[in-house]
């Protein structure tokens, strides 16, 4: 049976039909040589970067491997045939990669770059060296500096508090109430000897030991990480 097909293959299809466009030289405007066309499309600065988007990803530490991948992206569209994000989402890595090269201001608040899961599947398989992985992590610290983005940070504070308390963000049975229901006694019986069932099978306690604790809240406090998710729950949200 053909099914439908995948929004990666859909991807990978516009892009083969932009670049066949600019071969065949389609265009009114285009000159009689396609190459010519693909070589401007190819060496041109890209255009349209009055935010200074591009020039602000470049630059990124975290892009000193990938700097060079981004510039020469092919948009061959390998990235989006691998993600699961673009797989099960209404996002694509291949073109998260354009519009970071064209320095399109709209990525800045655009909610799908936060489908990522940072998986890395794009950056190991690309073909320039480029990483998607990266520039949607500094799109994403960019929309949280702006404020646009505290919505999908903020609701890691009480994990974060859990988490310096603990040494464990939650588990189960605080998340998910449906398990619970759908579980019944057999849950409530794991959840009330989980200690028993823990020593028996030799595998120590649910929590970190007091010596990793301390360790663990050293580098919180050190780092600020707490401070800053609080403050970003205090704030105005775009
Ligand atoms: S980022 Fe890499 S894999 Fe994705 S379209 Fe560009 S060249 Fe291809
Ligand atoms: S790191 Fe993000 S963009 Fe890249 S393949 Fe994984 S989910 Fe997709």
């Amino acid at each position: 049976m053909i099914g439908l097909p995948e929004r990666a293959e859909l991807d990978q299809a516009a892009a083969a039909q932009e670049v066949g466009a600019a071969v065949s030289g389609t265009s009114a405007d285009q000159p009689s040589n396609p190459y010519a066309t693909l070589a401007a499309n190819a060496f041109a600065s890209p255009a349209g970067d009055d935010s200074g988007l591009l020039a602000r990803i470049l630059s990124d530490p975290r892009m000193q491997h990938h700097a060079g991948g981004l510039l020469s992206c092919l948009q061959c569209g390998i990235c989006t045939s691998g993600c699961p994000a673009a797989r099960f989402g209404d996002f694509s890595p291949r073109e998260i990669s354009r519009r970071a090269l064209l320095g399109d201001p709209t990525l800045l608040t655009d909610d799908s770059v936060w489908l990522c899961c940072y998986c890395y599947t794009c950056q190991s398989r690309c073909p320039r060296g480029n990483s998607v992985a990266v520039i949607n992590q500094i799109i994403r610290g960019m929309q949280v500096e702006s404020g646009y983005g505290l919505k999908h940070v903020a609701l890691f504070t009480a994990w974060t508090e859990e988490f310096y308390a603990t040494g464990l963000g939650g588990w189960p049975r605080q998340l998910l109430d449906a398990i619970a229901d759908a579980w019944g006694d057999r849950w409530w019986n794991l959840v009330e000897h989980l200690d028993e069932m823990r020593d028996e099978l030799g595998v120590g306690s649910l929590y970190p030991s007091e010596k990793a604790m301390g360790e663990l809240r050293a580098i919180m406090d050190e780092t600020g990480s707490r401070e800053r998710l609080q403050a970003a729950e205090a704030q105005p949200r775009a």
